[in-house]
């Protein structure tokens, strides 16, 4: 009918404005028509008013700046459907309850990787852990609060030069706690997964995060110990995985 096919349009329309912008022509493959069709949704919900530039091309996803609704700033974060690695993203989905009885082809597996990012940037905010706020999800995109200011987003820990070492560790290791209190192990936490801001620390990147059900949640805190301690030890904190460890452990 007239109104399917002026949405058609408009569609068309959306898609090769954004095929055009220059930014967003970095990674082709990243855009298949379903993931135009989900930032449309995005945009005709309001989440979105205009994209930016990208801040980041990493191996699963890019990010990229966007207006949001009201002037605020969002980041956008697009899983690309062929993840080279969704074999791994698979066994990252293993024991949890949330997503239980998943296909398991590489389409189902990306498309609930982004949901378990929004869910976990939840279910971390409830733990009191500062991350960013997650504002929609979309089949694989997510959209959520961008830190930082517009064209310049916040610098990861280990771009910054950090005044006092042994206060940022505590921080860390108090949202190291909390999200292991409510069920979750980051499972790539780093000083390259943690960006400050207007002197806050605030964790990112959380979609691998595992709860507790999984087999190999132990292993995967005691990484993240040992990379978060080796970095403040660096620093001149007295710390190690394994002291790091056992207080999330006991606290
Ligand atoms: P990847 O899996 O590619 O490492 P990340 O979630 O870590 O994906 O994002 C990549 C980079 O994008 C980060 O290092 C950070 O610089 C930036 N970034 C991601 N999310 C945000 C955000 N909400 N606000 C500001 N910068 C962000
Ligand atoms: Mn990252």
């Amino acid at each position: 009918d007239r109104i399917a096919r002026e949405r058609d349009r408009e569609f068309s329309q959306f898609r090769d404005q954004l095929k055009d912008a220059e930014d967003l022509k970095l990674e082709e493959s990243v855009f298949d028509e379903a993931t135009y069709a989900a930032i449309y949704k995005l945009v005709q919900d309001g989440h979105i008013v205009a994209f930016g530039g990208p801040i980041s091309t990493g191996k699963e996803a890019n990010v990229y700046e966007a207006l949001g609704p009201e002037d605020t700033d969002v980041a956008v974060k697009i899983y690309r459907i062929n993840a080279s690695n969704f074999q791994q993203m698979r066994d990252y989905l293993e024991g949890d309850p949330r997503f239980e009885g998943i296909r398991g082809d590489k389409k189902s597996v990306v498309l609930t990787w982004t949901q378990k990012e929004f869910s976990n940037l939840q279910r971390a905010r409830a733990a009191g852990v500062r991350v960013p706020e997650p504002i929609a999800v979309q089949r694989n995109v997510l959209v959520m609060e961008l830190i930082g200011e517009e064209d310049d987003h916040a610098p990861t820990l280990h771009d910054v030069a950090i005044e006092n070492p042994q206060t940022a560790f505590e921080v860390v290791r108090e949202y190291m706690r909390r999200l292991y209190d409510a069920g979750l192990v980051h499972g790539d936490l780093s000083e390259y997964n943690i960006v400050v801001y207007e002197g806050e620390l605030v964790v990112i990147d959380i979609g691998q995060a595992v709860t507790i059900h999984h087999p190999n949640a132990g292993d995967f805190l005691e990484r993240d110990c040992e990379n978060v301690a080796a970095f403040f030890s660096r620093l001149g904190v007295d710390v190690d995985g394994d002291s790091l460890c056992g207080y999330i452990h006991e606290n």
